[in-house]
């Protein structure tokens, strides 16, 4: 394996290729920051690129409406990509995807991403067990929105974020996660002093450090474990 191919790798759907195909799709992969706050897709807009993270974390927000601030309805990390309705043959992004937690990867043309998905049915595989499991992430985080207490959705998301960042802690504001979580800012606060009162976390500044990994799994509801599961079933080189 040459030192291009063990890069791509830090991309764990790009790690499930054979290196023939991994070579062939590389050349289409342009390496590429990913800048806190930088929008990737805009709602209603043409998706010029597919992402691939090695590092960092992607939001995915719900269509904004009038009277609502947009939700996150799901994450995107060095686990996963970028471009599910690419793959699905939509034109234009149903909401829009931010860089949550910056971070570098590679982008790939609509087109060439395309022509990849035709050319390599390994590639094709791998990224449809991909939308299987963000599907079940995405649907999971609907019904837990609506039946699981804020402390537990709180603890969640948290684990979720902490699973796709490298070391114990990360940039988040009160406001932020308020926002992701749809909720009221004072409300986010208590939540956050009562699980650094239970020593589950550390909160200081826009700063989260992750104190009690298991704490905070036991802390919060079972559709973290259920989404997890998911994922590492799906995910797994192809015969
Ligand atoms: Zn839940």
């Amino acid at each position: 394996m040459d030192s291009v191919q063990s890069d791509l790798r830090a991309n764990r759907l790009l790690a499930l290729l054979d290196g023939d195909t991994l070579q062939s799709i590389g050349r289409s992969l342009e390496p590429a920051r990913l800048e806190l706050r930088q929008l990737l897709y805009q709602e209603a807009q043409p998706m010029t690129d597919a992402w691939f993270p090695a590092e960092g974390v992607l939001s995915m927000l719900g269509a904004a409406s009038a009277a609502d601030t947009p939700i996150e309805v799901g994450t995107i990390g060095s686990e996963g990509m970028l471009g599910v309705p690419l793959l699905l043959g939509a034109q234009r992004s149903p909401g829009v995807v931010f860089v949550q937690v910056e971070g570098s990867g590679w982008r790939m043309p609509a087109a060439a991403f395309h022509a990849a998905v035709q050319a390599h049915p390994s590639f094709l595989r791998v990224l449809h067990g991909y939308a299987h499991a963000l599907f079940v992430q995405v649907s999971q985080g609907t019904a837990c929105n609506r039946a699981h207490a804020v402390e537990q959705r709180c603890a969640r998301w948290l684990l979720q974020t902490h699973d796709r960042v490298r070391g114990n802690s990360f940039d988040l504001t009160q406001e932020f996660l308020a926002h992701m979580l749809g909720e009221r800012r004072a409300t986010v606060n208590q939540v956050a002093s009562m699980l650094q009162h239970r020593g589950l976390i550390r909160y200081t500044r826009g700063r989260i450090e992750v104190t009690d990994r298991d704490g905070l799994e036991a802390a919060a509801c079972g559709c973290y474990r259920f989404v997890r599961d998911e994922y590492a079933r799906m995910l797994v080189a192809q015969p």
